[in-house]
Parts: C-alpha cells; structure tokens; sequence
C-alpha cells in the first residue's frame, strides 16, 4: 500500500501530523475499501468503565490473593517498578530515535540502563556478558541454543544432541528441537535429580550441551552438579542453566562459579514484572567469555568517552533475535528492582523464598505424599496419592482451594509425580499467609478422607465451574454483551 501525504510544513521540531483530509489520498484499492461503515457497539464511556472493571473483579492476582502456582514465581511486584517503566522519560522514547547527535540526549538514558543493567545480570550470576533481547524464558532458551550451536559450528565439530533431564520444563526439550537437536531425556533418581549413572551412558561425542535446571522442578538441589560439568567438559558438551527462578539462589551462589556456559533468566518472574497471562516478560541471555563472539546483535556499547552507542559489528553473531532492543520496560522494572533491593536484599529474597517453601512443605507433609522428603529450594512437590484412594485428584484440590479464596498450585506437572502439586509460595508472603494456606489444604485433606464427594463440585464461587480448559482456549468467546 502506497501512502501519499500532503508536503506537510515542519512543526515546532520536526514534522506536523498529517491533516484529516490527507485520508482521501490514501491510495487504497478499491477492492479493500469498506462498502458499508463498520458494525461497532455504540457503547457510553461509563458503560466500558464497568464492563473493564467488572472483568477486572473477576481476575485472579497476586494483588488480591496468593498465588503459590509453582515454577511461576507469581510474587508480589513492587508499585515502585511500575513507576520506573511509566517515567514519562523512557515510556515516551521511540525505538528509531538516533543513538547520538539530535535524539543523542534523548536516547543515551535508555541505553545506559540497557548496558547497566546487563552488567548488573553479570554479578549476579558470574557470567560473562548478557544479551538483554529474549522476550520470555523459552525466546531466552532458543536464544542460548543457538548459541552453543554457532559455537560447535565454528569449531566445526558435527553434534547433534541435547541432554535434558525428565523433570525439565517443558520449553526446555522444545527449545532444544527447534534449534534442529535430537533431545534425548535422562531420568530422575530416587533422590529426584538426574541419575548420574545413566547420564554418564547417555552423554557421548556427539552431545552439544546439557540443559539443567537447579534447583530443578521438584525444587531440589543436585549435589552431583560439579561432577556432571566436569563429564560434560570432557566430551566438549556446553552447560545451559534455566535460570527461570532465580529467587531459590539469589544471591548465594552464581551458576558462573558452577560452570555453566549459558544461562537464561525469567525477569518477569525473579526480577519483579507481572505476569499472569502470558506476558510481557525477558528471558535476557548470559554466556561464558567463549560464547560471546555470538550473542546477537545489536549490543550497547559504552564507548571511551562514556557515551553508550549500539554495535552490530559482529561477524560470528547469530544475528537478530528481536525487534530493537528486547522488551525495554521489562528490563527497566528488573533494574529498578535490583538497585532498590541491593547486595543485602538480594540474599534475603532466596533465604525467604526457600525458608517460606520449607515451612509449607513440613506443614502439609503428613497429610499429602512428599515423594522426594528433603529440604527444598524455592518449591515442593506433593502428590495426591493418598486422596486419589478416594477419588479425589490433584485437580479437584487444585478447584477446592479456589473456594478457599487461594489460586491453585500447579497441578499435573513435573511428569515425574503422579497427581503432582507443585507449591511455590514465594518470597513475598507472610507467615499469616502462608498459615491460612495450609489450613486450608488441610481442611481439604480432611474433605478428601471423610466426604470426597463434597470436592467434585468445587469451585462454587467463581462465574464459571470447571471449564473444558482446552476447549476454552481453541473456542475463546470475546462477545460483548452490555449488562450482562
Ligand atoms: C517459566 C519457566 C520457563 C519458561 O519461561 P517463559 O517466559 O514462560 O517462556 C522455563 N523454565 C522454567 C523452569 C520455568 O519455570
């Protein structure tokens, strides 16, 4: 489509908006033109106000109620990096300003938190340099394997396999095949970490890397860590770190010093951006001084004179992974929190985070399954094995907490755990809370033993019972009706 503007005469700085008549010289085909006016609601301003609040009321967030749903760190965020993103400052600024001259002064802010903030990530985990452009922790895990693949490709070593542990995040083994890899899974041992054993049968010449999670998704530590690398080094297999929940080791320990070669972070789960419903969030990539020559392009560099400019000077790079810069705001929020928590407040978010999931674990042990019984991380993994007895499954627990005024843990995942709960109540959460949480999986264990009928209907206070959830996603229905 060919738009043709009116010479327009240039504003106070730069040009002025286009006036409305302009529109009729828009060349659209005729084919494309409308050849009625649009069907749009005539709805009141005061109408689409309680409409949004009304759907509002019936959200679920972790501003209103706790929100344990394991592996998804759904913390508290602080207000206060919402009004970082918001200054007018960094919301305003448009992509294509100039680096320098004209927009220098505009945009040298921007990239200064962009570099800062990456430097930042580097302390904290003891790695060597960030790319902050993923856009979600699985963008930041195929961002990672690509890497190691451009790096195997440049030594022009022919590998063709990811080893992933059975207890890995799902994105894990998916980002591995769409970066062109055979995946090939190794199972949990009785302690519920990888199996060291079968991991040494497993791991071979032709092992690009070893994608692990630690604490892992049973929220359990790998004490074999140090001899797993050392065997991964030996046959040139690269160390990829989920560093998606970060919180469990914040602070304590750095997966740099551990070995690994790429690590990926959820900021939008440890470094404090919302987000229920997929987004938006940055999955920001740190890799080891070999893996550097591939980051993507392009990179903030602070140049000599302190000015900070954008370089695609790469020639090893992967290339574009993103548009711009990565999610900015994002990135902003996780800067603001990192600077307002600092050394000391960093500590005590992974000391709380793994004392609050101990505390709750030894609450709920006796009267739900603990299928690996040994001091968690940030999460633990119940099973509803014993309620199963009577019919009641992790789901209907899962409906029943939802009356009791709490989201429910995630349910069904790892694999690993039949009828599995994986609880992550966070950092964020009062002793209070976390009472009033164990009270109530309690009460419905006692449910579960004495009527477990009386669980199969819940939830009973919510608009809509149990949805068909598959079908609710394939089928969404948006309709707008006014006072429904
Ligand atoms: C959430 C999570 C991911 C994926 O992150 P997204 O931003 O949802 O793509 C990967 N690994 C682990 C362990 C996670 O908890």
């Amino acid at each position: 489509m060919k738009l043709i503007y009116e010479k327009s005469s240039p504003g106070r700085k730069g040009v002025r908006p286009p006036e409305s008549d302009v529109f009729a010289k828009i060349e659209i085909p005729s084919a494309l033109m409308r050849k009625k006016p649009a069907e749009l609601p005539e709805v009141s301003e005061l109408d689409v106000v309680r409409h949004f609040t009304e759907l509002s009321r019936r959200n679920f967030g972790v501003d209103t109620n706790f929100y344990p749903l394991g592996s998804c760190t759904m913390k508290y965020n602080p207000k206060m990096c919402e009004q970082a993103a918001k200054m007018e400052g960094f919301a305003a600024l448009h992509p294509l300003l100039p680096q320098l001259r004209l927009g220098g002064m505009l945009t040298q802010g921007a990239l200064q938190i962009l570099h800062d903030c990456a430097a930042l990530l580097c302390e904290i985990t003891g790695m060597a340099e960030f790319t902050m452009q993923p856009m979600a922790g699985a963008h930041g895990e195929l961002t990672g394997i690509m890497l190691i693949a451009a790096y195997h490709n440049s030594r022009g070593s022919k590998k063709t396999k990811v080893i992933v542990p059975d207890s890995a995040h799902g994105t894990n083994p998916a980002s591995a095949a769409i970066a062109g890899y055979s995946v090939v899974t190794v199972k949990s041992n009785s302690r519920g970490v990888m199996d060291l054993e079968e991991f040494e049968k497993t791991l071979d010449d032709e092992t690009a890397a070893v994608m692990l999670t630690s604490p892992n998704t049973l929220g359990l530590f790998n004490a074999d860590l140090q001899r797993i690398v050392e065997l991964a080094r030996s046959k040139d297999a690269l160390m990829y770190y989920d560093g998606a929940n970060l919180n469990a080791i914040l602070g304590r320990c750095r997966p740099g010093d551990m070995g690994f070669d790429v690590v990926h972070l959820n900021l939008h789960k440890t470094f404090a951006t919302p987000h229920g419903g997929g987004g938006p969030g940055a999955g920001p990539v740190g890799v080891s001084e070999k893996l550097i020559p591939f980051l993507p392009i392009s990179r903030v560099v602070k140049r000599s004179d302190g000015t900070f400019a954008l370089d695609y000077d790469h020639p090893q790079s992967i290339g574009y992974i993103a548009p711009f810069y990565g999610n900015f705001g994002v990135i902003l929020k996780a800067y603001a929190y990192i600077l307002a928590l600092g050394r000391e407040g960093l500590v005590r978010v992974s000391e709380t985070a793994v004392l609050n999931a101990n505390y709750l674990m030894s609450k709920l042990k006796n009267a739900y399954e603990l299928p690996y019984d040994r001091t968690c991380k940030h999460e633990f993994v119940l099973s509803a094995s014993k309620q199963m007895k009577n019919g009641v499954r992790a789901l209907d627990i899962a409906k029943a907490l939802i009356d009791r005024g709490f989201h429910p843990p995630t349910v069904y995942f790892p694999l690993i755990v039949k009828e599995s709960i994986m609880i992550e109540p966070t950092e964020t959460e009062s002793k209070e809370t976390l009472d009033a949480f164990a009270e109530a999986m309690l009460e419905v264990a006692r449910i579960a033993d004495e009527n477990p009928e009386a669980l199969r209907a819940a939830p009973s206070t919510t608009p809509v019972s149990r949805l068909d959830e598959v079908k609710a996603v394939k089928k969404a229905d948006f309709a707008y009706i006014p006072n429904a």
